[in-house]
């Protein structure tokens, strides 16, 4: 890895087909993207579906990759991982047997029609600002502040660690 290598932190969720060795089979697939390494990895935590209600509960995580592949590439292959885990796309908050969304890389802000960076969602979700708290607690999400104070807005979110 050269010094040009970038850090960036991904999500991982699953509620289908066993969720937890889907999330543990992931943190291995990230280990092995091109041009990368696994860093650090969260427990699994449990919670519960928002949006669409009547689906399983969610298992969730966060890992931390060091990787020289650029966003989009990173993007890219994060969605040949999750088409490896046999995931269909429906609507957006269907259930599914992985997804894998970019939280962070580096402090890079950036919005395409193909990548919004940091995740849109995640400064109001705790199934990732907890795991992410866990791994990074001193993160700073770019314009939002610190990971601690958006989670202090989150805590009627039900959310239960289940594994480390
Ligand atoms: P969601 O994760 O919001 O439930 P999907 O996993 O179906 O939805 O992703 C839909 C699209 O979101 C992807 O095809 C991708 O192009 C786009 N997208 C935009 N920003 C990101 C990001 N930061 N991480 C992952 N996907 C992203
Ligand atoms: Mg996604």
């Amino acid at each position: 890895m050269n010094t040009q290598s970038s850090r960036a932190y991904i999500a991982l969720g699953s509620n289908l087909e066993q969720p937890v060795s889907q999330i543990l089979q992931a943190f291995e697939a990230l280990n092995q993207l091109p041009d990368s390494r696994l860093i650090s990895r969260s427990s699994l935590y449990r919670s519960a579906p928002m949006g669409k209600l009547d689906q399983p509960d969610f298992i969730n995580a966060v890992a931390c990759i060091e990787t020289t592949l650029t966003p989009h590439d990173l993007l890219e292959a994060l969605l040949k991982i999750e088409l490896r885990h046999g995931r269909v796309r429906e609507s957006p908050n269907a259930p599914r047997t992985l997804d894998l969304d970019i939280l962070l890389y580096n402090d890079l802000q950036w919005r395409d029609e193909k990548l919004t960076v940091p995740h849109p969602r995640m400064t109001e979700r705790a199934f990732v600002l907890q795991p992410l708290m866990e791994i990074a607690p001193d993160c700073i999400i770019p314009n939002c502040g610190t990971v601690a104070h958006l989670l202090s807005f989150c805590l009627d979110q039900k959310l239960e660690r289940v594994a480390p």
